[in-house]
């Protein structure tokens, strides 16, 4: 993306996902830790400081907390000497554990269409654990492709009506239901975007969709060395 800021022109940009520094070892996890020259929080100490004025805000650093205490109770045997990582809760389980750390008493579900026994199936479980659940659908409002200018040979299936997906409308119907949380449940991507940029609630994802690998898009990467090799080399021509 061009047009960096002032700050970002004086260094390399960050590149967390290259650094090579062992984890135990790097600046992020020890104040006197290892770090490349591409470290942001070695290079952005003013950044990182001021990034940490909105937990001045007693809301957001009481859901910072909450959301840390969950993680932590996410795991047992803690205090094991050496550490060993034991998770023990899975994210439906997280999910149901955190909104009832911050009270929220009405959860809104904005899912697609294509996950709907699933929407429902996590509606029994949110209900059973005491939240009020309004749920809403991708194709709410029933609004023609048209609309945002899609074409006959750009729809799923030509040829026939189709109702685009409208993340807004999702949003819109949960904010003014006056949810505490939303919780997406596979979403498209971009949808997921839009539906983050217009929901008031806060949100976390419950599950993202994956057409062809069961939901679970990290089966592309755990496979990149064999099966979707091609994503990463070009075809020889
Ligand atoms: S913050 Fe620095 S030390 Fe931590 S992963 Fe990124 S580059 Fe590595």
């Amino acid at each position: 993306m061009e047009g960096e800021s002032v700050v970002m022109e004086k260094m390399e940009l960050p590149q967390c996902a290259k650094c090579p520094v062992e984890r135990s070892e790097k600046a992020c996890r020890d104040k006197n830790g290892k770090a490349p020259r591409f470290c942001p929080t070695r290079q952005l100490t003013e950044l990182v400081a001021k990034s940490q004025k909105p937990y001045e805000d007693v809301h957001i650093r009481e859901f910072a907390r909450q959301a840390s205490i969950q993680e932590g109770e996410c795991y047992i045997n803690r205090e094991a000497r050496p550490p060993v990582l034991h998770p023990v809760i899975p994210r439906l389980q997280e999910v149901c554990e955190f909104a009832g750390k911050m009270g929220y008493k009405r959860l809104g579900l904005a899912y697609c269409i294509g996950l709907q026994g699933e929407a429902a199936a996590l509606t029994t479980v949110l209900e059973a654990h005491g939240f009020s659940v309004v749920s809403v659908v991708c194709k709410v409002g029933c609004t023609p492709k048209e609309e945002i200018g899609l074409t006959e040979k750009e729809k799923v299936r030509p040829g026939q009506f189709e109702s685009m997906c409208s993340p807004i409308t999702q949003a819109e119907v949960l904010n003014e239901a006056q949810v505490d949380f939303n919780i997406i449940m596979g979403l498209c991507v971009g949808h997921d975007s839009l539906f983050f940029k217009y929901a008031q609630a806060p949100t976390t994802v419950f599950a993202v969709k994956d057409r062809v690998l069961g939901h679970n898009p990290l089966a592309a990467l755990y496979t990149l060395g064999s099966y979707y090799e091609r994503l990463i080399k070009k075809p020889k021509s």
